[in-house]
């Protein structure tokens, strides 16, 4: 049994009122607060979360801070492994004239996708109908990108990239989808699945940004160099690798 900290108690009664003991004992039990409160927040916004979604990480917003900088005025972006969209739709909240593919295997986190979007304003359905976000629900694994996406300027993604004996061991994740987190033995399949296929259907002068394990900086820019593109690597707000930004080598 967890001991619970008096800010989640507080949250918790704040949100289900004074009577949730219930809600108390699912914390007690090891339940993430962001799933017992069905919300999170990331880059600023609050984000609907499903069991089927990771719990969005600070982390994470050095990708939107990057696709922000970085993506082309009137320009369309893929976020591969969207989980509750939290990457795709901070980065159309923040920049009105981008367009979004958000593409996962979840059909329950591509519901989230849909509420969230809609929740702070962004319009779902097809590009082509003009709508901003256009939900994919495929297996990235088995796909190829070219069979659902157009050629893009920019693809984000936070792929599972923890190696399957680690994951097992992890107290911190341990309520979380397996399939949001499992890369793989070594923890690259998804980076050497989709970094080629990503490049693939890239503009010429089009970003690859994904984020990547503390210690998976060297494998991930192998991986691009043999794909033919730069890699630049970035840290987080501790100081770790976090994120890799690549390109063609000629842009
Ligand atoms: N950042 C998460 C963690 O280390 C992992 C996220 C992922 O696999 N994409 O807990």
């Amino acid at each position: 049994m967890n001991i619970i900290s008096k800010r989640d108690a507080a949250l918790l009664k704040e949100k289900f009122g004074e009577n949730c003991q219930d809600k108390l004992r699912l914390l007690e039990n090891g339940t993430p607060l962001a799933y017992i409160l069905g919300e999170w927040y990331f880059y600023g916004l609050t984000f609907r979360l499903n069991s089927d979604c990771l719990i969005p990480r600070p982390d994470t917003e050095h990708i939107v801070e990057k696709a922000i900088e970085m993506l082309p005025k009137g320009g369309v972006f893929a976020d591969l492994c969207t989980g509750s969209g939290c990457i795709a739709i901070s980065v159309l909240k923040n920049r009105p004239d981008l367009r979004a593919y958000a593409a996962d295997i979840s059909e329950n986190a591509l519901s989230a996708v849909k509420e969230n979007a809609a929740a702070l304003g962004i319009g779902t359905g097809r590009l082509s109908d003009g709508a901003r976000l256009e939900t994919v629900k495929t297996d990235l694994l088995k796909a190829e990108l070219s069979e659902f996406l157009p050629k893009v300027d920019g693809i984000l993604c936070n792929p599972p990239y923890i190696k399957t004996d680690v994951l097992k061991t992890l107290e911190t994740v341990k309520n979380e989808p397996v399939t949001a987190l499992d890369g793989g033995e070594d923890g690259l399949t998804f980076y050497r699945r989709l970094i080629p296929r990503s490049a693939g259907i890239l503009k010429p002068d089009g970003v690859l940004i994904y984020e990547i394990g503390y210690d998976q900086a060297a494998d991930v820019s192998r991986i691009a160099l043999e794909n033919s593109l730069s890699c630049r690597i970035f840290r987080d707000y501790g100081g770790n690798d976090r994120v890799a930004l690549m390109k063609k080598e000629n842009a």
